[in-house]
């Protein structure tokens, strides 16, 4: 008896993935560093389906059948190098080696180009849905070759969420394709997430409503456009009441977000890339400012606006101000993975992974139905805000958003998800930009030089001259 697949590193994703294997009924190898750990999901699983307990690496690999298909669920990082160079030496040319956790994209890169001159295809891929995920059915973006997708596809298409029977994972590029999208999926997650605590805070602090209330307008939001798992868990979270205490438990929690790191790469990627990703660069530092409780003390006291007269229709023009400041941080992450496609030549097709994203992970929505539609219209779209079905939710919402900004500045209350999506889609929107002054200034002071609107060529003001005279530099 061999097994289709194996697992090695049965923590709280690899185990619930290697029963989902089984589930579907693949004979699926089992194994991890701490042997217990194996004992532990055979006595407790062992009945759900055909296990192939491991206790060596040897012995797991052994198991495999030809050609090898093993997936690594450990902790990005040197837990997953360490992992690889113990398994790399034990496989043959052929074999798939897939690292399901999250890896940053360029050790994805890395890795793939030193499996690859081993004969060994290495797919980096992207997994997300959490620990029920794995479980149940989760989102999977697997990069790679696609030679090894053309066998390892259909069985992580088998275990992946299904929406309208379509599965939540396709093939999505080479190398470090699939941990790149998962990357962004993270940091979408990250921008989507904020713009939900800020209209949480508006219709706390701005409009006096209670958690549970709040909770309601949540729910009645969830019957509409903004349809997803994040506002379907925020209801739930607000609406709990903490046992100890009988207090809404977001009030017993302290209000320090953290991280694990996954947006803040993808800042930091956007950086290099440059691309324009406010909403999720706003995300990662107002977590990080609400973690700076030394700043917060000491600046608690500082004064504050008088006030603010809010709307009667105020919870309603929150709902329309975050749908088009998520219209925008989800414009603004397509728009990197679309900047990362083109720089490693990945060729990835936007409108399938927002297909992958509709079930199965953190962001699935059925908001991403449109953006599939979006892409299948001009699949090379240079922004999705200029989608005719987007133009016109977003221009027919700015109006409320606007006056929702406007109100949270009069009151006093942070929003810089909802004012930095507003600022990105007035300065895409404008005619002329305060740009070409930065460029006079830099012209001024290093002599960078400028273009012209009127004529081709590069440029430069002789400043410091009394009569200012221009030349051109590039001629
Ligand atoms: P856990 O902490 O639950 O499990 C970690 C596993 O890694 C354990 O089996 C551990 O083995 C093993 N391990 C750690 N270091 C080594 C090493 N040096 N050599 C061999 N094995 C090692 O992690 P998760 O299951 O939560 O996460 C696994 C991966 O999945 C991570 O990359 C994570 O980022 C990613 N991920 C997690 C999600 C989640 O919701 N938790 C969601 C999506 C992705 P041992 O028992 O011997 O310590």
């Amino acid at each position: 008896q061999q097994a289709v697949i194996g697992v090695t590193g049965l923590g709280v994703m690899g185990r619930n993935l290697a029963r989902n294997f089984a589930r579907h009924g693949y004979a699926v190898a089992v194994h991890n560093r701490t042997e217990a750990k194996t004992k532990a999901l055979m006595e407790e699983f062992g009945h759900e389906g055909e296990f192939l307990p491991a206790g060596s690496a040897e012995a797991f690999v052994a198991s495999l059948a030809r050609p090898r298909k093993m997936v690594i669920m450990v902790q990005a990082g040197p837990a997953t190098d360490a992992v690889i160079e113990e398994f790399a030496p034990l496989l043959e040319p052929g074999d798939i080696l897939v690292d399901g956790g999250n890896a940053h994209y360029l050790d994805t890169r890395r890795r793939e180009t030193a499996l690859r001159d081993r004969g060994i295809h290495f797919v980096g891929a992207g997994i997300s849905g959490g620990e029920q995920g794995a479980l149940e059915g989760p989102s999977i973006m697997p990069g790679g070759t696609r030679e090894a997708y053309e066998s390892l596809g259909p069985i992580l298409e088998d275990i992946a969420a299904k929406v309208d029977g379509v599965p939540c994972c396709a093939y999505v590029g080479p190398d470090g394709a699939g941990h790149f999208v998962k990357m962004v999926h993270n940091g979408i997650e990250y921008a989507d997430m904020q713009l939900i605590a800020e209209s949480y805070d508006l219709l706390r602090t701005g409009a006096n409503l209670t958690p549970p209330q709040i909770a309601e307008v949540f729910r009645t939001w969830n019957t509409g456009r903004l349809d997803s798992y994040l506002i379907d868990i925020t209801a739930e979270v607000l609406s709990h009441t903490d046992h100890a205490t009988g207090e809404p438990f977001v009030d017993v929690v302290v209000d320090q977000a953290e991280q694990k790191g996954t947006g803040r790469w993808t800042v930091q990627t956007a950086l290099d890339l440059g691309v324009p990703v406010t909403g999720i660069a706003e995300a990662v530092f107002a977590r990080s400012i609400s973690g700076h409780a030394d700043m917060r003390a000491v600046a608690r006291g500082l004064s504050g606006p008088s006030g603010a007269e809010l709307g009667s229709s105020f919870a309603d023009d929150v709902e329309q101000a975050l749908y088009a400041s998520k219209v925008v941080a989800y414009a603004q992450g397509f728009n990197q993975i679309q900047a990362g496609s083109a720089e490693y030549g990945w060729d990835i097709d936007l409108g399938a992974m927002a297909t992958i994203w509709r079930g199965g992970c953190i962001i699935r929505a059925r908001f991403l139905d449109r953006i599939r539609a979006a892409y299948e219209t001009d699949a090379r779209a240079a922004t999705l805000l200029s989608d005719a079905n987007f133009a016109a939710e977003v221009g027919a919402a700015q109006d409320s958003w606007r006056d929702v900004v406007v109100a949270a500045t009069r009151a006093g209350i942070p929003v810089p998800g909802f004012a930095s999506a507003l600022s990105y889609y007035d300065a895409l929107r404008a005619e002329r930009l305060p740009a070409a002054l930065v460029q006079g200034q830099r012209d001024f002071f290093g002599a960078h030089t400028y273009r012209r609107v009127d004529r081709e060529g590069v440029y430069h003001t002789q400043w410091e001259l009394p009569d200012r005279p221009e030349i051109r530099t590039d001629a």
